[in-house]
């Protein structure tokens, strides 16, 4: 399993520094966003260390599948039944932060387009 000891979500996978996790699957784990953009933000990521979900389908697809599932799975569990966004960010331009891929899931409200 590929793994970056500088990495927040690495740390966060081992468990070195806290989150609010409501997800847990042997490739996969979700948590509760620092600065939810929506009442329900959960960012699932594989525990394997990839900087983007491109990189992340051309060495793991089946992680890659797998954190769909999950992600269908927390909206299940958190009510979501009207409907909810799934957002990758890639890269500089989309304001991607944290290089390790991240599913941000977002609901619990109306979601126009363009995202605020
Ligand atoms: P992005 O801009 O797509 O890279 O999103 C990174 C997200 O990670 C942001 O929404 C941050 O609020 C969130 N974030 C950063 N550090 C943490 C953390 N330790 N626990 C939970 N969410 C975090």
């Amino acid at each position: 399993m590929s793994t970056d000891p500088e990495c927040i979500f690495c740390r966060i996978v081992a468990g070195s520094i806290p989150a609010d996790i409501v997800h847990e699957s042997p490739t996969t784990l979700a948590f509760r966003d620092l600065q939810p953009q929506a009442p329900v933000h959960v960012l699932v990521i594989p525990r394997s260390h990839y900087p983007n979900a491109g990189e992340l389908a051309r060495h793991e697809p089946a992680t890659a599948a797998h954190l769909l599932d999950a992600a269908r799975e927390i909206a299940e569990s958190e009510g979501l039944l009207r409907g909810y966004r799934l957002v990758f960010n890639t890269g500089e331009q989309a304001h991607q932060t944290v290089f390790h891929v991240h599913l941000h899931l977002l609901g619990g409200r109306s979601m126009g387009w363009p995202p605020g």
